[in-house]
């Protein structure tokens, strides 16, 4: 530390304290004993990018075109690639040059959508639990935040009728994130028309995080919210390749949808960055284009996971919904989350604790499948020994 340590502005320094401090000096102490760890923690999938993907970033990093800056939208084929998937997939209509826009990382303008439409006194209506960056944005733009909380008795759906309406009136956004992440919950089109009614009736812009729609299980469809009348009037969708493709160090995303704010979000870039680099979008175009085979497969290796995890759980005791979606599973556990995490970790196994991810996910861990089976069953196996 210098004397500089306290220069931070007092938007940084308004940022709630990272909980896992305690948790990750924990992990250390057992590292440096020579215990391994398996750590269900990270949101992170653990299978490398598909091949074809890769060739194609190999095959593109050595065109001389790709090495200058690309543009702020984004490649008109990248767009044209992400319009096919949400034409072929959901039976969406985008038009590439006006509702799509390329994301370096759908995070970036998860956060940037913030400074193009909140003033200081408007709000966000976030879940909590929630994704920490609709909690973190809203204090670094200096704009406020009203919390709704995802509660097991709603199927982690925000009840649309317990907020008050000044709090409609007075919001701009609305947060969702459907297949849910940290409780891997899924929504219903019922829902989402509640939402957009209420969004056409106090004019607020519905942000919908849409990082798993891909990553569902048993022959179920997720629904994108455009699929529903009316979205596009109200609403933009976040999505990822980082999930569906394995990509999550690649850097890129879109957002799509209404096309005012999807040019606002345009306008807060070309401030900020340049794009996302032109050899990722050409790999990237590959990925969307080539047949989507690759996806199945990934999605069925976390289906495999899902269960021999969900099972392994009830042969201990747990009381386990089967996930639909998502690689998570959100469980139950009888004690506070950290507490139960720190004792989980003495035993060679890494968790997060529910209120990591707010409040109301107090009396819950997370538990990521992004392992391989084998460590999957072994830390099965520790579980066991800590609770029998
Ligand atoms: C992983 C994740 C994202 C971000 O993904 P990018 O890699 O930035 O595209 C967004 N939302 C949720 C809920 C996520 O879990």
């Amino acid at each position: 530390m210098t004397k500089y340590s306290k220069i931070i502005s007092d938007k940084l320094k308004k940022l709630p304290p990272y909980l896992f401090a305690e948790i990750d000096r924990k992990k250390e102490e057992i590292k440096r004993k020579g215990l391994d760890l398996i750590d269900l923690s990270i949101g992170d999938p653990d299978i490398p990018t598909p091949k074809h993907i890769v060739e194609a970033i190999c095959k593109a990093s050595k065109n001389a075109r790709n090495h200058r800056y690309p543009s702020y939208e984004g490649k008109i084929e990248f767009r044209e690639a992400v319009a096919k998937r949400f034409r072929e997939d959901f039976n969406v209509k985008l038009d590439p040059e006006k509702e799509i826009i390329a994301l370096i990382g759908s995070k970036e303008g998860i956060h940037n959508i913030h400074l193009a439409l909140l003033n200081r006194n408007d709000i966000s209506i976030i879940p909590n639990p929630c994704y920490p960056v609709y909690k973190t944005a809203p204090i670094l733009v200096g704009s406020r935040i009203y919390e709704t909380p995802l509660l097991e008795e709603n199927d982690f759906l925000p009840n649309l009728d317990k907020i008050p309406e000044k709090i409609y009136r007075e919001a701009k956004i609305f947060w969702i994130n459907y297949p849910n992440n940290p409780t891997a919950s899924v929504a219903t089109e019922e829902f989402y028309k509640h939402l957009i009614d209420l969004a056409m009736d106090y004019e607020f812009v519905v942000c919908s995080d849409e990082a798993y729609i891909y990553i569902t299980f048993d022959g179920f469809k997720h629904p994108t919210i455009l699929q529903i009348k009316n979205a596009k009037e109200v609403s933009i969708v976040f999505g990822s390749l980082s999930k569906t493709y394995n990509m999550t160090g690649w850097r890129i995303g879109y957002a799509v949808g209404n096309e005012d704010i999807i040019r606002a979000l345009r306008d807060v870039k070309t401030n900020i960055d340049s794009g996302v680099a032109n050899m990722i979008q050409d790999a990237a175009i590959v990925a969307l284009t080539h047949d989507q085979k690759c996806v199945k497969e990934i999605v069925k290796r976390y289906q495999i996971r899902r269960d021999l995890f969900v099972k392994g759980l009830e042969e201990i005791g747990f009381e386990v919904k089967k996930p639909k979606a998502t690689f998570y599973i959100w469980l139950k556990v009888k004690e506070d989350s950290i507490s139960f995490t720190k004792k989980l970790l003495e035993h060679g196994v890494v968790v997060t604790p529910g209120i990591g991810f707010g409040k109301y996910g107090e009396g819950y861990i997370r538990i990521s499948l992004t392992q391989s089976e084998e460590n999957l069953k072994e830390a099965l196996k520790r579980m066991k020994q800590l609770f029998k």
